[in-house]
């Protein structure tokens, strides 16, 4: 069988799964202890916080651990609208995933404003997000690189326009689908949310990077760690993971990428004649995200013949309806 939802959730790579078996079975305490079993913990968080930093080109004291990018994306969202408790105003794309939707969805049902960006011509311009901000703007979030279609938002340029407008507004990219992928400028981007389950790492294992300057509040409540915005225990084997991935990752990018780009072009060349066949890619898309339709034929279908072939593909997000994407 030939595996293709990587988008939805990879396969755990060796090394990273090693990693995680070796801190279960030996360097299981808490963290958080003071004695030497738990300062050995606390040694593994802080090498992956500083593997992490060092991707980003920031600061290991920057890096916030939490189960996965539905959880950084809760709490860059609603962190910041507790901390700016005075203004009602988000702005987003129209393509948000599934968390950003429904965390935004729990603020508009409190009288929260939340104006979504569409694209124009299949893509997104940052000067529509500009155009939005008004003086009761606190936030915008964004994702980098769509998870159906592979389309890659312009979050760079967002955020620069947006703080040229409003030094305060802060900026939060969801770079669940980017991160270990694509490279990304931080310099005006406040918050940033990642994924481990998404680059190798197991499931249960994410990140949020909160710049020093930005102030955000913890939304659940317990003890102290990280920074006090995230309480409980750390899952030590998975920060452990996590870091394993990102650095096979790093050594092997390159011919991460010159697999996916062959995988994509030998996968256009062979299904191009395909009568009514739609690419729901443009230039602009990633070359590991491949979104095609069928006119006329059910995603189940296809998806049951693939499968029957030896494929397993996806008909879009798992928590979302393939109608929602247009074809280009
Ligand atoms: N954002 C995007 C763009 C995603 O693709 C996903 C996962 O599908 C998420 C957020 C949520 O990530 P997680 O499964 O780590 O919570």
């Amino acid at each position: 069988m030939y595996y293709f939802d990587n988008a939805a959730s990879s396969k755990v790579l060796e090394n990273s799964a090693k990693a995680a078996l070796e801190v279960m079975t030996k360097y299981f305490a808490n963290p958080s202890s003071l004695h030497s079993f738990g300062l050995k913990s606390e040694k593994i968080l802080n090498s992956c916080r500083r593997t992490i930093a060092e991707i980003l080109s920031r600061d290991e004291t920057e890096i916030i651990f939490t189960s996965g990018a539905t959880e950084s994306i809760n709490l860059a969202i609603l962190g910041t609208a507790k901390k700016n408790k005075q203004k009602k105003t988000i702005i987003t794309s129209s393509v948000e995933h599934t968390s950003t939707n429904q965390c935004l969805k729990f603020l508009e049902d409190q009288n929260y404003n939340i104006i979504k960006i569409n694209p124009v011509n299949h893509n997104f311009s940052s000067e529509s997000f500009v155009d939005a901000i008004t003086t009761d703007c606190f936030l915008v979030s964004v994702m980098h690189v769509n998870n159906e279609n592979g389309l890659i938002l312009p979050v760079e340029d967002i955020a620069k326009k947006v703080k040229n407008k409003d030094k305060n507004i802060v900026v939060h990219v969801d770079a669940a689908q980017s991160f270990m992928k694509l490279p990304i400028d931080l310099t005006n981007i406040d918050l940033l949310s990642v994924s481990g389950h998404k680059i190798g790492a197991p499931a249960g294992i994410g990140s949020l990077f909160v710049k020093k300057q930005v102030k955000i509040s913890p939304i659940f409540f317990g003890a102290e760690q990280e920074n006090n915005l995230r309480p409980g225990t750390q899952a030590t084997p998975l920060v452990k993971a996590f870091e394993a991935a990102i650095s096979y990752i790093s050594q092997n990018k390159e011919s991460f990428l010159k697999h996916y780009n062959s995988l994509k072009q030998t996968l256009i060349s062979k299904v191009q004649n395909i009568k009514n066949i739609h690419f729901n890619f443009n230039e602009n898309s990633v070359p590991y995200i491949v979104n095609l339709s069928l006119v006329n034929i059910k995603s189940q279908i296809v998806l049951q013949y693939l499968e029957e072939k030896g494929f397993i593909v996806s008909s879009g997000a798992a928590f979302l309806e393939i109608n929602k994407i247009k074809p280009y």
